[in-house]
């Protein structure tokens, strides 16, 4: 084992790729399924069948890549419930769902509420969170929670939204932001009951949900600060938690001004995680977490010691060829 340089990856870094069913539309319109997933190598093949003068087959591979059969329980188990494992030892960590919008993001985050089988990664961590707390003796658990979101660049608290304006600011190698709301939670309802809360705070003014959403980084933050009461030590994990604008090109006929700013607010917070998980992933000595506020609110949970997993979310159908080669192309940068 050598020392930590550009040619040892990172492996504090994961990058898996879902890729959901066909759905009704794409199966009454007959878009044909261009998508192979080979689970078990961790790749993914893409189909061209536009053009005929292009190379018919891109491959790519990644840490894990998980086709439309897979459960939500097994994502859960294989890729999930480690690094929460770890963020109990008092380690932080991020996952993050990017996508075009409509690929899964939100079905992986969140699941389908009042589906027990279809429950996503956020409601699984509660359970994992509080099995772990009620199992382990001779600690204090403090578990706290927030929520909010990133909208053209500016923070909103997501579970009191009328708060005024949110800043990150730096102290030490930590980064706070003052203000923010954050819950203090005794057990799995309570969690559920936050995030409830937040999620219907994320509509508020605005009258297109979807719309909204899909242009707007969520994000959940888990602070849980375990004391051993024995040595009287205390450690704390975060778990970043983080359901991120959809990663579609926006096309720029006839779109507004106010369109087009948002697009590019999302475009530039994109790819600069993109660029903070590749130079992560590739041990670079610079990091630049300065260039966007996802980033910043999220730099002492990316990179030292901290354990981040990328979901890179598509679809089969060949009707998102292009919106799927530029998700797998950025997940693969991210490596
Ligand atoms: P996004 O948040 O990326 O815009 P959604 O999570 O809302 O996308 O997913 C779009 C639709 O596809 C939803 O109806 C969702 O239930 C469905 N879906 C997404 N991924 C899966 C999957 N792996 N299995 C079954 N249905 C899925
Ligand atoms: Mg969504």
């Amino acid at each position: 084992p050598g020392t930590a340089n550009s040619q040892t990856p990172n492996e504090c870094v994961q990058v898996v790729v879902r890729c959901r069913p066909m759905s009704n539309r794409e199966r009454t319109e007959g878009s044909p399924e261009v998508v192979n997933v080979y689970p078990n190598r961790g790749v993914v093949e893409l189909q061209n069948l536009v053009d005929a003068n292009k190379e018919q087959r891109k491959v790519f591979t990644y840490d894990a890549a998980y086709d439309a059969s897979a459960s939500q329980t097994t994502l859960y188990h294989e890729v999930v419930f480690p690094l929460v494992s770890s963020v109990l030892e008092g380690f932080n960590g991020c996952i993050f769902a990017y996508g075009q919008t409509g690929t899964g993001k939100t079905f992986t985050m969140e699941g389908v509420r009042g589906n027990d089988d279809l429950m996503g990664i956020i409601p699984r961590t509660f359970e994992q969170i509080w099995l772990h707390i009620n199992r382990t003796e001779n600690f204090q658990f403090l578990v706290d929670v927030s929520y909010l979101e990133i909208y053209m660049e500016e923070l909103r608290d997501l579970l009191k939204p009328n708060s005024k304006h949110l800043e990150v600011r730096e102290r030490g190698s930590g980064v706070y932001v003052p203000n923010l709301h954050a819950i203090n939670c005794k057990s799995v309802d309570d969690m559920a009951n936050v995030m409830r809360l937040g999620n219907k705070n994320r509509t508020v003014g605005f009258t297109n949900m979807n719309e909204h959403s899909s242009r707007s980084h969520a994000i959940f933050m888990i602070k849980i600060e375990m004391c051993d009461t024995e040595t009287n030590t205390i450690k704390v994990g975060k778990l970043n938690l983080i359901d991120l604008a959809g990663s579609e090109r926006q096309s720029k006929t006839g779109a507004s001004a106010e369109r087009l700013k948002e697009a590019s607010k999302i475009n530039l917070a994109l790819s600069s995680l993109g660029n903070v998980i590749s130079a992560l992933a590739e041990n670079s000595p610079h990091v630049p977490y300065r260039d966007s506020k996802l980033t910043r609110l999220l730099q002492d949970s990316l990179g030292g010691n901290s354990k981040t997993i990328m979901i890179a979310n598509i679809g089969p159908s060949n009707y998102n060829y292009n919106e799927t080669l530029t998700t797998l192309r950025y997940a693969q940068r991210a490596k």
